[in-house]
């Protein structure tokens, strides 16, 4: 069993990290089961979860359609997702050692340790697609 264990967690951890882009739980569910099918959702996802923690894979808190999603990359980065299908893509700041230092806790006595921005936008797939419509909102 404990063999087991260590081996469904290695298929998770190599399925994030052959992922290009950010997955959520249920994307690496899919894909997994399409080839294993004998493990259950529940334990995909508790390996998911251990990963995270054990900072073997990054982990973005749910924002925009309120889905979790997993990232290949553990360094420091941040993140955007499309309003319109929820995706996921990586920001970078120019500057992106001085983030923290420009941002002030408007409570008292609240000291950042770390921190992450997420931005929201519309990806090349959806203003693409809202161009042949006609129904961009987003020109240029
Ligand atoms: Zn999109
Ligand atoms: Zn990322």
């Amino acid at each position: 069993m404990e063999r087991r264990n260590t081996m469904q967690k290695a298929l998770t951890y190599e399925t994030v990290m052959s992922y290009n882009g950010h997955p959520s739980a249920d994307d690496i569910y899919r894909i997994i089961a399409s080839e294993h099918s004998s493990i259950s959702k529940a334990t995909v996802y508790r390996n998911l979860s251990l990963l995270s923690e054990e900072g073997k894979i990054g982990r973005i808190e749910a924002f925009g359609n309120g889905e979790v999603h997993y990232d290949h990359r553990i360094d420091r980065h941040h993140h955007g997702y499309c309003r319109s299908c929820g995706r996921v893509v990586d920001i970078e700041l120019s500057d992106d050692n001085d983030f923290l230092g420009m941002a002030t806790p408007v409570e008292d006595g609240f000291v950042i340790t770390s921190g992450e921005i997420i931005f929201e936008g519309i990806c090349r797939e959806c203003r693409e697609k809202e161009k042949k419509n006609g129904t961009e909102r987003i020109k240029n």
